[in-house]
């Protein structure tokens, strides 16, 4: 079993997601994916959970910065309630966006949590930089075929992580 392709932590929704845990683990940054972690890919405005949950991370002193595959376009029309860091097109797994999040956050790897529902881009990627990885299930169900191909393999490779976990 490959490593990079494990998250830290598996959780059912963002709200889930113990922020005082993060906070006792020395995490004060947040990067956070967009489709289908906060909303459902065709959904183009943050919602008012959403909305709320940014304010509660912010509140807590959690930096916070958006990374996304989308398109600009996407990525500011979210964001426009939202108004947090932003990075569009960011190519996941590639670690360049990664690193330009926090260094823009102005904080380090090791201080960084990464939550996003997708094993290949959020998670290999957060990996790939030291990154304390959260992986959500995915909002919609309605995807495009090579995405439902790739959550195939993520069953299968989150099979054998679970599996691993029990040994
Ligand atoms: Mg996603």
């Amino acid at each position: 079993m490959n490593k990079l392709l494990q998250p830290n932590m598996y959780v059912k929704s963002v709200f889930d997601i113990d922020l005082l845990k993060l906070k006792d683990k020395g995490i004060d940054s947040i990067i956070v994916d967009i489709d289908n972690t906060l909303v459902s890919w065709n959904t183009k405005y943050a919602t008012e959970n959403v909305i709320n949950w940014f304010k509660k991370v912010k509140n807590m002193g959690f930096k916070i910065c958006i990374v996304s595959n989308a398109t600009k376009t996407r990525v500011v029309k979210f964001n426009e309630e939202v108004k947090v860091l932003a990075i569009h097109r960011a190519i996941k797994p590639r670690k360049k966006a990664f690193l330009e999040a926090i260094n823009k956050m102005d904080t380090q790897t090791f201080k960084t949590a990464m939550i996003g529902d997708q094993i290949f881009t959020d998670i290999l990627g957060g990996n790939r930089v030291g990154l304390f990885t959260i992986l959500v299930t995915p909002l919609s169900k309605k995807e495009l075929i090579l995405t439902k191909f790739i959550r195939k393999i993520e069953k299968i490779v989150l099979r054998d992580i679970l599996e691993e976990g029990n040994r």
